[in-house]
């Protein structure tokens, strides 16, 4: 069966996060030889349509209103509707983000659906679409099928493959006009605290530090290596109450969940509530000194030792292997 699937793309910065191309991905398996249609909301979006066409959207529709220039619960959902209502859409995807986790089940309870939230991966089996996501704090995955209504999904960052960009590929952008009225919230200013670089929960390569650090200093030679592997730096709670690092790069169950390639784990003990948000990383490297550690238990490779002498080493290699590689 084909269907018509609505993929929203997220903006920040100025450019589409690449949550948005995995989205698309997961949109053609859902639409299943249908149509994708991409949907941008924003101020000055329209020419991120381009990108949103050669990673598979077949056409655009754009919601321009200085309203949505910020997110906002009231401003986001009234535009994504208004296109859903003149779309009718079969289904729909959403980047499990902090946006898609505040926008899809607003706009799910509007459209009386269900929403398999927080799915990483789709597959097409028995005659279903069928959708796994974690469940239990990633310590076992569940499979879906939706058996009425919109197929709606948002999809976990870094988890399905977007697909090859394509430039020759060209589609339709139309844009559509919608009042948005009766915001109760209204975004004056967005102070950032995390520091600048590669956004964490969609990092490749993920470098946290734990209490082992000892400080914040201590996180000095992690920002080295991060820098040298072009990733993003992290950090346990231990850390962050400690006050090595600022909240916004906790992971874990209270924190943010990563999946990236590479995850290495440098003085950090591995509590469950850490676990919940980085053990589905596809390879994870922990260094820690103490060998009963249970980080261990999670990791694929291990380096019992001291971080600030594994860390710099490390660093060193990595070095060395990008110029002979360059
Ligand atoms: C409701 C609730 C929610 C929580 N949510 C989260 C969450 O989201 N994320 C989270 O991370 N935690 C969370 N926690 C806290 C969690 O239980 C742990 O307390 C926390 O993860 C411990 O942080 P840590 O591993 O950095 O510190 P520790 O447990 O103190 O571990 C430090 C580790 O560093 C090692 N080490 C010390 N020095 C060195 C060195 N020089 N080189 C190498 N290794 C060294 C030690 O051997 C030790 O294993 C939560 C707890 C509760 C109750």
């Amino acid at each position: 069966m084909t269907r018509k699937v609505l993929v929203l793309g997220e903006v920040r910065d100025g450019s589409l996060r690449n949550v948005s191309f995995e989205a698309i991905a997961a949109g053609k398996a859902i639409a299943e030889g249908g149509e994708v249609v991409g949907v941008l909301l924003g101020n000055n979006v329209n020419a991120l349509s381009k990108d949103f066409i050669q990673y598979g959207a077949d056409r655009v529709v754009v919601v321009e209103d200085e309203k949505l220039s910020q997110y906002s619960s009231d401003g986001y959902s009234q535009a994504f509707l208004a296109v859903v209502n003149a779309e009718n859409p079969e289904g729909i995807v959403i980047g499990h983000t902090a946006l898609g986790k505040d926008l899809s089940p607003k706009v799910a309870s509007k459209l009386e659906t269900g929403l398999v939230s927080d799915v990483t991966n789709v597959e097409s089996a028995g005659g279903n679409l069928v959708f796994t996501r974690p469940i239990y704090s990633g310590k076992a995955f569940e499979k879906k099928i939706v058996t009425d209504g919109i197929i709606f999904v948002t999809i976990r960052p870094n988890n399905i493959t977007p697909l090859e960009k394509d430039e020759s590929r060209v589609g339709e952008v139309a844009s559509l006009s919608t009042e948005i009225k009766d915001l109760r919230t209204i975004i004056k200013e967005v102070v950032r605290k995390a520091s600048e670089g590669v956004d964490l929960s969609e990092a490749k390569v993920v470098i946290a530090g734990g209490r082992g650090v000892k400080s914040a200093d201590g996180f000095e030679p992690l920002k080295e290596l991060a820098q040298v592997l072009g990733g993003a730096v992290g950090a346990s709670r231990g850390a962050c109450d400690a006050d090595y690092c600022d909240y916004s790069l906790q992971i874990g169950q209270t924190g943010k969940v990563v999946t990236p390639d590479l995850y290495i784990a440098c003085g950090i003990s591995g509590a469950i509530q850490h676990l919940a948000g980085m053990s589905n990383s596809k390879v994870i490297v922990a260094i820690n000194k103490d060998p009963e550690a249970n980080i261990f238990k999670v990791a694929d490779y291990g380096i019992v030792g001291d971080l600030f002498e594994v860390v710099p080493m490390l660093t060193e290699e990595f070095k060395k292997l990008k110029v002979s590689a360059s």
